[in-house]
């Protein structure tokens, strides 16, 4: 009898634990995707960046002689009707550690499992499962550098696997059409403008990981910081869709390591924050929606997404340019540059003190990288009541980071078009046919104003938090 295996941010098939065991066992496999609840839950370019997934992944099983078959609905009811069409015993997958999830994956196995059907969950997504990694007193870590320490040396679950090879049913299930599930319909801006900056599928993912090790490891750790580079690995999305996995980029940059290689430690390490979301979200399932620290209950931040102040920041006009270089940035192409995403993460929490939930909100609606995880994580730690977070009177400035980081203007004058000379720039004009008219914005309006004097909201952010700290 067939094994179904269940796909899910695992778009891949080298170093697929799931996929190797089941063809491994010379049965028929038969790979499922489920757009179940939680995918349809997706902000906007997410969900359009698995469509371009699923395509892909559908493609190189057709070439390794298989299929992926498509469904929608209930997880748990689509995995019994297929179980009923195909005579399946097993099913197999990929654990995941988001607590949405880890409820879904629990109650699935525990009916399978009553009704004898073999239900098996493998490690892959991560390089250590958070129940694994225990402080020496069998807590679990709190602070990034103590779990960085813990890790460093430990030999990671699984190891790079080869692709599989895989039998075909004798027939295939029924499949919906992926176009009909119009994953990408939220996508008003249009896709094209996005997608000429992203590289989608496993193919992909693999060639950019050996490009990235052998023409850009060596300078990450100098350059990693500066957003007009293209410095970076910009793998993000594909981990986030599992189309490569950390196991091979761990091991691989560890490899470049043992060589010498000057930039492999930092990019190490920046894999390991990864890892450290996925285990904070694991421990602490509320990370995503309550203050991480319970002493930060009761803070007060401004929650009216309607609020002019806030519009004006998810729409790149708030008069501060690298703040507004950024937003733009990750509406044009899906994804932002790391210390920009601080910075304008910053100015929301603070400058404007709006609530981080708007802000990790709005990301999960642009980032064709967005990963419940490293977003929570990241605006928390931002925001001051995050895991290991920065204090909240770090206030970024974001006049003295763009001197520091961008002190030539190149990433500013990329995104800003208005009268900078640069509106003859193909992805600033792409943005300015892109946005909706109801922005306001066009190459040839005048740049708006600073909506906050930088000063006066670092001022007012300052007191806000003396005045709390005072009641308390
Ligand atoms: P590289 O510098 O090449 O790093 C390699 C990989 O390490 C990345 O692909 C990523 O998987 C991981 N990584 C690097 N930095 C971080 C980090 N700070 N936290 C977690 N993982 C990291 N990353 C996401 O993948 N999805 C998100 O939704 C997301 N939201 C964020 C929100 C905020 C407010 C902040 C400050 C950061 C967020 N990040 C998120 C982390 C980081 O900005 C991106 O992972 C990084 O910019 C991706 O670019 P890259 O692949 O070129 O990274």
């Amino acid at each position: 009898p067939p094994i179904i295996v269940w796909m899910r941010r695992d778009l891949r098939l080298h170093d697929h634990t799931a996929l190797f065991e089941a063809s491994r066992s010379g049965r028929p496999v038969i790979p499922v995707f489920i757009c179940d609840e939680t995918v349809q839950a997706l902000g906007a370019a997410p969900k359009w960046r698995l469509e371009q997934g699923l395509s892909c992944f559908a493609h190189s099983l057709e070439e390794a002689g298989s299929r992926l078959t498509l469904r929608l609905g209930n997880a748990a009811i689509v995995l019994d009707r297929l179980i009923e069409e195909t005579g399946a015993t097993d099913v197999y997958w990929q654990r995941a550690y988001d607590p949405e999830r880890v409820a879904q994956d629990t109650r699935i196995k525990a009916d399978l499992t009553t009704r004898g059907i073999h239900a098996r969950s493998f490690s892959g997504a991560v390089l250590h499962e958070p129940m694994q990694i225990k402080t020496g007193q069998g807590g679990d870590y709190k602070v990034y550098s103590a779990f960085r320490r813990a890790v460093w040396q430990r030999p990671i679950v699984p190891a790079m696997l080869a692709k599989p090879d895989l039998t075909a049913p004798e027939t295939w299930p029924d499949s919906d059409r992926l176009a009909d599930w119009g994953l990408g319909r939220g996508m008003k801006r249009g896709g094209a403008i996005v997608a000429q900056h992203t590289l989608v599928g496993e193919k992909a993912a693999l060639d950019r990981l050996s490009e990235f090790l052998e023409s850009r490891l060596a300078g990450y750790a100098g350059d990693r910081d500066v957003p007009a580079q293209p410095a970076t690995s910009r793998l993000s999305a594909h981990l986030t869709l599992g189309e490569i996995s950390v196991a091979r980029c761990w091991t691989l940059a560890w490899q470049a390591l043992e060589t010498g290689n000057p930039g492999a430690e930092t990019f190490l390490k920046e894999l390991l924050w990864r890892e450290f979301a996925g285990y904070l979200l694991w421990h602490s399932p509320h990370m995503g929606t309550e203050v991480w620290r319970p002493d930060w209950q009761g803070f007060h931040w401004n929650e009216d997404r309607h609020d002019p102040k806030f519009i004006a920041w998810t729409q790149g006009r708030t008069g501060v340019e690298l703040v507004d270089a950024g937003m733009r940035e990750m509406y044009v192409t899906g994804v932002m540059h790391n210390r920009v995403r601080m910075i304008v993460a910053s100015y929301l929490t603070k400058h404007l003190r709006m609530h981080w939930r708007l802000g990790q909100d709005w990301f999960a609606e642009c980032l064709t990288d967005w990963d419940v995880a490293s977003n929570a994580m990241g605006w928390q730690w931002v925001a001051g009541c995050g895991p290991d977070a920065s204090p909240y009177f770090r206030v970024f400035n974001p006049q003295t980071q763009q001197v520091k980081f961008d002190g030539k203007g190149a990433y500013i004058n990329h995104w800003l078009a208005e009268h900078r000379g640069t509106s003859a720039h193909k992805d600033a004009l792409s943005y300015f046919e892109a946005i909706p008219e109801s922005w306001n914005l066009s190459p040839e309006a005048a740049y708006p104003a600073p909506i906050v004097s930088l000063a006066e909201g670092r001022t007012a952010a300052l007191a806000a938090y003396d005045d709390w700290k005072s009641q308390k």
